[in-house]
């Protein structure tokens, strides 16, 4: 399980994502973000660290890669991404980011899916909760397959 995962990526590389659960920082060009980073020496956890060491060089990530490996794990957490916008269960607002948070299985093989904003899936009553992203990219991403 991990918290909330960062990645440095070159200014203007990741506009236009839409990938569910992930945000860019600084995405509008009169956007500011102050982000704290731990010190160089941080490489463990469990308080923040740098998962991959920096080095000269080495501290932005590839951002085709980077989409790549978050699209295939959004892929694989909420499923296909509905056509057209969803509306929250609980707002019931559009979301650009509808995650599946209940699937009603029918005879006929056509399920009604239930989606949910992501500030609102957490809330939606069930045993099993939405899950944040796999490990399977950050461990793509430091090469430890
Ligand atoms: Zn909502």
């Amino acid at each position: 399980m991990y918290g909330i995962l960062y990645w440095l990526v070159a200014v203007g590389s990741a506009t236009s994502w839409h990938l569910r659960q992930v945000r860019v920082l600084a995405e509008l060009a009169d956007e500011r973000t102050y982000l704290g980073v731990p010190p160089v020496s941080w490489t463990t956890g469990p308080k923040s660290h740098w998962r991959v060491p920096l080095g000269p060089n080495r501290y932005l990530t590839h951002p085709w890669r980077l989409r790549e490996a978050l699209a295939e794990a959004d892929r694989a957490e909420y499923g296909p991404m509905p056509e057209g916008r969803q509306l929250c269960y609980h707002c019931q607002l559009p979301t650009n980011e509808p995650i599946p948070v209940d699937a009603e299985a029918r005879t006929n093989g056509v399920g009604q899916i239930t989606y949910a904003c992501p500030t609102h899936a957490p809330l939606y009553p069930t045993d099993q909760h939405p899950r944040t992203l796999t490990s399977a990219p950050a461990t793509e991403h430091e090469g430890r397959r």
